[in-house]
């Protein structure tokens, strides 16, 4: 495993001999790293990530995904929930202004969005978080953050409205309702408390392991601690048993691509053991890629 990734790592190229693009600030758009025949730079991960304003806040069309796992996020800001007997789970609220459109979503797949008992996440940003206060109100739902997020969480108020937080989870800790057990993997590195869902669906008589990834983007710039916590984290994810990887942009799993092959009586495109790890390989790569650069410097 260390030699493939040291392997891959010496093909990356940094600041290649092209022309520099500048981003906004000023600061150059590199390094830039090729993945499976792709390239990436800082600035195209992001606006994969994001999109456009329009993305962010347009329902992509609410599926089921497997089991008892649907989507009810945004083009690009993916929110999931977990549908259980005795009320449901959801994983990421997004943006507040996003938490009608998810509201409205869930109801589409024939679902009460007031039934929502447990509200969770895969780190505290504003893109993934926003909305926790709002959905608490609408919904009573349960707040649970990773203990390392919490300050983080705290500090994404909208309208000054303090994020509800009623239970801080540690790693390796169970949320379970209604006959679902979900575990809270601490894979801290794009924020300190990112966390990685895992969960079991059954489908068609078979159980399947379903994996909500978080980000694992790293900052601009990669501190001694973020590295060590990038080195723990790479090697971690990759031993969870992984037959459905989901993420926390829709890009990070090729959602509209999966989505466009669902059809009736066909296998089911979201189970993709062979591309589970494939966002955590091109994260890595870039974060060893920026350390290469910043020690350059
Ligand atoms: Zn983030």
């Amino acid at each position: 495993m260390t030699t493939r990734l040291f392997r891959a790592v010496l093909t990356v190229v940094i600041g290649s001999g092209a022309q520099p693009v500048f981003a906004q600030g000023g600061a150059p758009d590199q390094p830039s790293v090729t993945v499976r025949g792709q390239t990436y730079t800082p600035r195209s991960i992001l606006a994969r990530n994001m999109g456009t304003p329009e993305d962010q806040t347009t329902a992509f069309p609410p599926h089921k995904i497997i089991g008892n796992v649907y989507y009810v996020g945004t083009r690009t800001l993916t929110a999931f929930l977990i549908a259980t007997p005795q009320g449901h789970i959801l994983i990421n609220s997004t943006y507040e202004r996003n938490v009608r459109t998810i509201e409205k979503s869930v109801s589409d797949l024939g679902f009460k969005f007031s039934d929502i008992r447990i509200l969770l996440a895969t780190h505290a940003h504003g893109d993934h978080q926003e909305g926790d206060a709002l959905v608490k109100e609408l919904t009573g739902a349960q707040v649970m953050v990773m203990r390392e997020d919490v300050a983080a969480a705290q500090e994404i108020k909208p309208g000054g409205k303090p994020h509800p937080i009623d239970r801080v989870l540690h790693d390796g800790e169970e949320v379970a309702l209604g006959g679902t057990t979900l575990v809270a993997h601490r894979t801290p590195g794009h924020t300190r408390g990112a966390t990685t869902w895992t969960m079991k669906a059954a489908e068609g008589g078979k159980t399947y392991n379903v994996v909500f990834a978080t980000s694992y983007r790293a900052p601009t710039t990669v501190t001694p601690e973020i590295e060590s916590e990038f080195n723990r984290t790479f090697r971690f994810i990759r031993t969870l048993p992984c037959d459905v990887p989901l993420g926390d942009h829709a890009a990070q799993y090729n959602l509209k691509d999966k989505y466009l092959r669902l059809k009736p009586g066909a296998p089911n495109p979201f189970v993709d053991p062979a591309h589970c790890w494939v966002e955590a390989e091109i994260q890595e790569a870039m974060v060893r890629a920026q350390l290469q650069l910043q020690q350059n410097k």
